[in-house]
């Protein structure tokens, strides 16, 4: 009898600690990037090019999955994943950032945590490798939630991330489409040109234990403003991640997507009007946002590891990967 009651025992205790992944789905994993939204015509990228962005963007996926399958959690595989791709020239974030209207670079980076609903970001750096991982310091390792400028280069010194001097980030492509830009403006730059934009990376995880994170960085847009910030950095409006509901990270028109704090008001639609996340994203990427003729994209993912990647404009790189080996890398909309 005491035998029967010990094996009972243990196989509850065992059920018991399998119990969150039993509710979170055990093994699930997914992991969802992108590299920015413009409105590309198809016949300017050369093969060479599509291929180069694939395979970095097939890179970043790789890596992270293999982080999800051993177990890392969400927060720490969307820092990994957004470093590969700040530390590829080819996209508008980290090296290979846009110039600014004084033909500097000035960096922007956001990430939330969904477990804890913790986040941070820095704006306008110019000096910061990787401004994700100064990012993930400002949500850990201070009480605030966003730090700019010099007194967030300064923070980041101080918690050990690599500094580099701001000829790093210089770009020789960057610098002629900044040249360009100058040329066809003549001085006043109305950011219509949506094509010269693009390339703000981002990530949204969801780990093996439930547990979701999203990150975003870029170089913002071309020749804007000295000490101009978007929509990267601004947690609900970039980036946005609640366990339970979804995890969001946009790229786009960043003033726009500040004015309609877009990343929040998908994961709203989600939370309070049951809505799906490709309804959500739908309904203010092609809805609310197209009527506003601003141009952008997100990806979304959901508690259950669905995903979503919309956007208006003509091309958005992106990607994912899940637990059951499904994966995909593209650029155009088919
Ligand atoms: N959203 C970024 C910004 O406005 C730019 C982009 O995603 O291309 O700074």
């Amino acid at each position: 009898m005491r035998k029967i009651k010990s094996i009972l025992v243990i196989f509850l205790l065992i059920h018991l600690v399998l119990m969150p992944a039993y509710i979170f789905g055990g093994d699930n994993f997914t992991l969802v990037i992108h590299g920015g939204s413009g409105n590309i015509p198809r016949e300017t990228i050369t093969e060479q090019e599509m291929i180069e962005y694939e395979s970095v963007l097939a890179l970043a996926l790789k890596h992270g999955e293999q982080m999800l399958k051993s177990g890392a959690d969400a927060l720490d595989v969307v820092v990994e994943v957004v470093k590969i791709l700040e530390d590829s020239s080819l996209f508008n974030a980290g090296k290979g950032s846009v110039f600014n209207i004084d033909g500097r670079n000035e960096l922007d980076a956001s990430i939330m945590c969904g477990k804890t609903g913790n986040a941070g970001a820095v704006a306008g750096v110019t000096t910061i490798k990787n401004p994700i991982e100064a990012a993930r310091k400002v949500m850990e390792k201070s009480p605030h939630v966003m730090m700019i400028g010099k007194g967030a280069e300064l923070f980041a010194f101080e918690q050990g991330v690599t500094i580099v001097d701001p000829s790093y980030f210089f770009d020789q492509k960057r610098w002629n489409q900044y040249r360009e830009v100058l040329r066809k403006s003549q001085g006043s730059i109305d950011n219509e040109d949506q094509n010269e934009k693009m390339g703000t990376v981002g990530a949204v995880a969801l780990d093996k234990n439930g547990n979701m994170a999203a990150a975003t960085s870029t170089g913002g847009m071309v020749a804007k403003k000295y000490g101009r910030v978007g929509d990267s950095p601004i947690i609900g409006a970039g980036t946005y991640a609640e366990n339970g509901v979804c995890a969001v990270s946009a790229t786009g028109h960043g003033e726009f997507f500040i004015r309609n704090v877009v990343a929040y008001d998908i994961a709203a639609q989600v939370k309070y009007a049951g809505k799906t996340i490709e309804e959500a994203a739908g309904n203010i990427i092609k809805g609310k946002l197209a009527d506003l003729k601003a141009n952008g994209g997100v990806i979304v993912l959901d508690k259950d590891g669905n995903v979503a990647m919309v956007f208006n404009t003509t091309a958005m790189f992106r990607g994912y990967i899940n637990h059951k080996g499904e994966s995909q890398v593209k650029i155009f909309e088919d």
